[in-house]
């Protein structure tokens, strides 16, 4: 049976583009497999293109003095990079979690991080509002959803600043005018594609003002000038993630998906306020629609309900050990009909009770 796969990442993948991706890694071009030919080969490179050209025209910026790049060492690598490339004087971050703390964390290895905003206070279960963005800054960072703790910002400032976003846990879901945001990164396991390799658009401009050294695989021109081939690429993520990208535009783009995320969202939380044995974890204004976090009113009912959930194949529900209760991640490829098994056993743990 297949399950229900509610991870927060690696996650579900849509069915057409696993049976591409197995397809591929047996016979790629003449009988050889994506695995074993040369990255350089002709059908390797137009992958990549395609790849790139597809994440600027789903976002909406093709011709708009940006570039797509997929890169490695996962996000976790670009709160580093970031830093290198635009950090000179100061950088304000909003800290919205774990992911936006750590992103934090690497800036200051090279000068004072300023915090513009926080919810640290109470456990990251809400998006700071009303902050103000120093301009003379390099620039500010944000992180456009917290996995962790189910919170998504709504609205995006209007930074007089160069604006940098971490959306690894929502590219791709929702449409936004992507060009209010001049460095944009998502890790690829979540609406992407498999862990491997990790989507940077930049807006070409904002790069070469700091005055520090940079070492090539950290700079960002440099992989732009190679087109994204600087070294040997992720050749299984960047495919699967372009098989991902043209499934997503064959559906409709994101205006699609958002229309059915919302569907899903809707479902999901409509139940956590009905059910009186559940609880929200976020405040109501800031949930993501990515990532419903919830807990049990009443802990006893903990082992009757995993033992639902299990039997009804659903999966990764656990929440996050900062956070506790459960985590419901429901990205582009989880469908209506897996929100619903879950909704079903909530409500019937209702009526259990
Ligand atoms: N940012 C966010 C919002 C994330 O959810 C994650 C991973 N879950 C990361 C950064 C780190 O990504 P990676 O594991 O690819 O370094």
């Amino acid at each position: 049976m297949k399950k229900h796969n509610f991870s927060a990442g690696p996650c579900v993948l849509p069915k057409s583009v696993m049976e591409q991706a197995a397809a591929a890694v047996l016979n790629f071009d003449e009988g050889l497999s994506l695995l074993e030919i040369s990255h350089r080969s002709k059908p390797f490179v137009d992958v990549m293109e395609n790849a790139r050209s597809l994440a600027l025209e789903l976002l909406g910026l093709e011709g708009k003095g940006y570039k797509a790049l997929f890169l490695q060492g996962g996000a976790s690598s670009q709160f580093l990079m970031v830093a290198l490339n635009l950090l000179e004087k100061r950088a304000g971050y909003l800290n919205t979690g774990t992911w936006a703390d750590k992103a934090i964390k690497e800036a200051e290895i090279y000068d004072d991080i300023y915090e513009v905003g926080s919810s640290k206070n109470a456990n990251y279960n809400y998006i700071p509002k009303g902050y103000d963005i120093p301009d003379d800054y390099d620039y500010f960072h944000c992180t456009s959803n917290n996995t962790i703790f189910g919170t998504q910002m709504k609205n995006f400032p209007n930074s007089p600043i160069p604006m940098v976003c971490d959306m690894s846990s929502d590219i791709f879901s929702r449409q936004l005018d992507f060009s209010q945001f001049d460095l944009i990164y998502a890790g690829a396991q979540k609406n992407m594609g498999p862990a491997g390799t990790t989507l940077v658009v930049v807006k070409e401009d904002i790069l070469g003002k700091v005055s520090r050294k940079i070492p090539s695989m950290m700079d960002y021109k440099v992989h732009i000038s190679k087109g994204s081939m600087f070294n040997t690429p992720p050749v299984f993520a960047v495919y699967v993630s372009m098989l991902t990208m043209q499934w997503l535009k064959d559906l409709g783009g994101i205006k699609a998906i958002e229309e059915e995320n919302e569907k899903k969202a809707r479902l999901i939380y409509s139940e956590i306020d009905l059910n009186p044995l559940f609880k929200g974890y976020a405040v109501k204004e800031d949930r993501s629609n990515m990532n419903a976090t919830f807990t049990l009113e009443n802990e006893n009912l903990k082992e009757t309900f995993d033992a639902m959930v299990k039997e009804a194949g659903i999966n990764g529900i656990n929440g996050h050990r900062s956070v506790g209760g459960y985590r419901a991640s429901m990205y582009n490829a989880l469908t209506l009909d897996s929100v619903k098994a879950l909704v079903e056993v909530m409500s019937e743990l209702e009526s259990k009770a």
